[in-house]
């Protein structure tokens, strides 16, 4: 009945993006749950509303919510979700001022190639500000009112992502710290078939700390692995196949943050490398501008035959 990927952790997709309700007792959902990431703005709120309702009743609301960062795909119905059920919010200290309204994560890359870098182009990458119901997490590694959790802090992707693990029965929530799919290719994008990739690369402004988290999750070996996008993956090769996509882990051969990360403090970004070329970027907003002029001229011309 529910996407349950191990004891007690429940995934929820929402459109392309997982969010995961996690059981404070595996297997006893009457102790409690807590909401991992929340999907995107609107719809995120409905189907993790829909989902805890079935599985803790329709009273029941999460302990907390922690996000594993504050991109809109996973923290976009946070503010929602805190309020209806007024819920506690955690993130990493470093993913503080993306969420409290104090910075803007630096702009997203649409150079680096793909699917997802093109689609990239329509995302926002503005601050929430989730208000004074947003806490730092813990700087011990433990997750509030999950014993048995850690919170490992993987930066790359963004300066405060967190991935949490449960070493009892080596399950990885990795959040964006890499992905079980392919957000390069158009086709593969919906049909979502296994396969371990790069984080979202063009919202990812440091490769280098990208890589050593995905070498630092590969250490943990686990038995199960669940990406904010894609399908989990498990059996006894994901260790070994994540320790080699860990080896190998190369960065995009272009792009505005490839050989240049930007700079961010517990204050938010410090500095952002400049844009790299972007002749497609150029040619659609040719493209939408002479639309633009067109469609001024058809209705100058049509009000001048009215008049
Ligand atoms: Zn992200
Ligand atoms: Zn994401």
């Amino acid at each position: 009945m529910f996407n349950e990927i191990s004891a007690g952790v429940v995934r929820v997709p929402v459109v392309f993006v997982n969010a995961y309700l996690v059981d404070v007792t595996p297997g006893a959902p009457d102790d409690g749950w807590v909401l991992v990431d929340t999907g995107l703005p609107g719809l995120g709120s409905f189907e993790i509303g829909r989902v805890a309702a079935s599985r803790y009743g329709p009273n029941s609301r999460p302990r907390a919510i922690v996000l594993t960062h504050g991109h809109f795909d996973h923290a976009g119905s946070a503010g929602a979700l805190a309020a209806r059920w007024n819920a506690p919010v955690y993130v990493h200290r470093l993913e503080l001022p993306y969420v409290t309204g104090r910075s803007d994560y630096p702009p997203q890359d649409p150079t680096v190639g793909g699917a997802l870098a093109m689609m990239s182009r329509a995302f926002p990458h503005g601050s929430l500000d989730l208000g004074d119901r947003v806490h730092a997490l813990p700087d011990d590694g433990t997750v509030p009112f999950l014993t048995g959790w850690q919170a490992i802090h993987t930066p790359g992707h963004t300066a405060g992502q967190v991935s949490l693990w449960r070493p009892a029965d080596a399950v990885l929530l990795a959040g964006d710290a890499l992905a079980t799919m392919n957000q390069e290719s158009w086709t593969t994008t919906v049909t979502m078939p296994r396969e371990l990739r790069w984080p979202p690369a063009p919202m990812t402004t440091d490769w280098a700390a990208a890589r050593d988290s995905v070498r630092a999750l590969a250490r943990l070996r686990p038995h199960i692995m669940a990406a904010g996008h894609g399908l989990p993956m498990s059996g006894p090769h994901l260790a070994d196949a994540l320790n080699s996509f860990a080896d190998t882990f190369h960065r995009p051969a272009h792009g505005r943050y490839v050989d240049r990360a930007a700079r961010a403090d517990e204050r938010g970004v410090i500095e952002a490398p400049p844009p790299a070329p972007d002749p497609v970027g150029v040619a659609l907003r040719t493209v939408a501008g002479a639309v633009a002029v067109g469609a001024v001229m058809l209705a100058m011309t049509r009000t001048r035959h009215r008049a």
